[in-house]
């Protein structure tokens, strides 16, 4: 399953950024991912729940997945918009744009650890 890779692949980035001692002392993982990147956050709440059983020090970790919209800088006015039902239009001249800056992205925003 996808998601499951993309669990095994923020779990070996945290043990490759922090001690293992930082790692016990973990407790939240705050994840951003964009509306476009193809990861459903339920199925990633899901699939991190089933990873606790191989990984039971996480089973103390919460994770939070906070949904990032898309947005699109115009090539014409440089204009930002957020696009929202997936139409990809300059909100200042309405010119069509495909020139994404966010929503394609997963990333580990912030890690918290207990004192
Ligand atoms: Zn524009």
């Amino acid at each position: 399953m996808h998601e499951t890779s993309i669990v095994h692949s923020i779990m070996r980035t945290l043990e490759m950024e922090f001690e293992a001692e930082k790692i016990q002392k973990m407790k939240a993982i705050h994840l951003k991912v964009g509306l476009l990147s193809n990861i459903e956050p339920r199925l990633l709440h899901n699939a991190y729940q089933a990873s606790h059983m191989m990984n039971p020090h996480y089973q103390k970790v919460d994770l939070h997945i906070e949904s990032t919209p898309i947005k699109i800088q115009c090539e014409i006015c440089n204009h930002v918009t957020t696009v929202k039902n997936y139409r990809f239009i300059c909100d200042n001249c309405e010119r069509p744009s495909k020139n994404l800056i966010q929503g394609e992205e997963m990333l580990i925003h912030k890690v918290e650890f207990d004192d």
